[in-house]
């Protein structure tokens, strides 16, 4: 396995020392094969908001198996989860179920050339969409690269929140689509500044190009209808993964009914999958997503992030937060796009990781990650996360 890992940033290449494998997990909890338990901020990078092996989750899973793991045709789950995305995702009117974040964006990507008859995609510097080659243009997630000279001659980039640099690509009027995560949470997170979503759906509104927001992160974890529905944008196509799978592999892509009408089979766009939809998958994002609608937890999870964020609050570092998502960054200031955030000093990052591993906290592995918090993270852990937090921090600032 190279690293050792199935996906780059667990092998703690950006931090240094060795990962822990784990074997199994309990709410806020992780515990790995030596028995060492640690509160979990990775939360399997974003998917498990109700915490780890959620009864009714497992549940839901457990019934599923039982009555058989993957048929490839049509069956009650995908229909269930697809219905309530559609309900609860205001720009979605109809939508396609994947196995992945990255199959999505792909996807996405695919219709809205059929739909535009245009090749170019604009992205932004930071922005992380999967390992679809055309998005990985100074891709965030610490150093997502092709590992190729080629580049994607296709592809354009501007800084986030820069709403002057992208009306300039939008301009040329030869860009199919505009992707953008609402809230950035691939460079740690940086929140949209005021009016960047609103131009940026303006400026797409002019120049015939779709607006895309990649909701893979956001979705249903900063809002029932995702970052859409917080800043009240509609976007022409939307990205999901992550959450609406609760922990299994499940991705989907949805939007206008006109556009998602070109999909196959009742349109000419090719798209498909052996295990799209799959019942297991889509009976535990459903399980998520009733414990989510029956009990919305936002207000609940962004007091718990401004919580943390107050706690920090003496210290030189600059916290960045949007809704429940945050990250430290050792930085004067709350960065506003991808060069702002690659400011901070990531060698003091990567001893606050190991300082946090030691004391029994797992935080993401690189800077440019969001912390991700569950409802599992009560009163209690929250206040071993702090104490840890700040103790280490100021251990770490002071010997700077
Ligand atoms: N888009 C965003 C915003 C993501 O954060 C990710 C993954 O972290 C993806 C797309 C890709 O999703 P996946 O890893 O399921 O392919």
């Amino acid at each position: 396995m190279p690293g050792g890992v199935s996906s780059p940033v667990r092998a703690f290449g950006a931090v240094g020392g060795t990962p822990p494998f784990i074997r199994k997990g309990s709410g806020a909890y992780i515990e790995d094969v030596d028995g060492r338990r640690y509160i979990d901020l990775v939360m399997s990078w974003g998917p498990l908001i109700l915490g780890h092996s959620h009864p009714e989750v497992a549940e839901a899973v457990r019934a599923q198996v039982a009555l058989g793991a993957s048929f490839g045709a049509p069956s009650e789950p995908e229909l269930a989860l697809a219905e309530t995305i559609c309900r609860l995702v205001p720009s979605v009117e109809r939508v396609r179920l994947v196995s992945s974040g990255t199959e999505a964006v792909m996807s996405a990507a695919r219709l809205a050339r059929a739909a535009t008859g245009r090749r170019r995609l604009l992205k932004f510097a930071g922005g992380y969409h999967g390992h679809y080659d055309p998005m990985l243009e100074q891709g965030g997630s610490g150093l997502a690269t092709l590992g190729l000279e080629a580049r994607s001659v296709e592809t354009a980039v501007a800084p986030y929140n820069d709403l002057a640099a992208a009306e300039e690509v939008l301009a040329g009027g030869d860009v199919a689509a505009v992707f953008v995560e609402p809230i950035a949470a691939n460079m740690g997170v940086v929140a949209p500044a005021p009016g960047f979503l609103e131009g940026l759906r303006a400026a797409c509104d002019e120049s015939g190009t779709l607006l895309v927001f990649d909701e893979v992160i956001t979705g249903f974890r900063v809002a029932l209808g995702g970052a859409q529905e917080r800043f009240g944008i509609r976007p022409d196509l939307t990205v999901l993964g992550k959450i609406i799978g609760g922990g299994l592999p499940v991705g989907a892509y949805g939007g206008r009914d006109d556009l998602m009408r070109l999909v196959a089979p009742e349109g000419p766009v090719y798209q498909a999958g052996t295990l799209a939809g799959n019942p297991i998958a889509c009976a535990a994002g459903l399980a998520t997503l009733r414990v989510l609608e029956r009990d919305p937890p936002y207000a609940r999870l962004e007091a718990a992030a401004e919580r943390l964020a107050e706690g920090l609050h003496d210290l030189p570092v600059a916290v960045s937060r949007s809704a429940s998502l945050l990250t430290v960054f050792f930085a004067d200031q709350v960065p506003v796009n991808y060069e702002g955030a690659r400011r901070s000093d990531l060698e003091a990052f990567g001893r606050l990781h190991g300082a946090m591993l030691a004391d029994g906290v797992y935080l993401p592995p690189s800077q440019f990650e969001a912390w991700f918090l569950s409802t599992a993270h009560d009163g209690e852990v929250l206040d071993s996360l702090e104490r840890a937090l700040a103790a280490n921090l100021e251990r770490i600032i002071a010997a700077r």
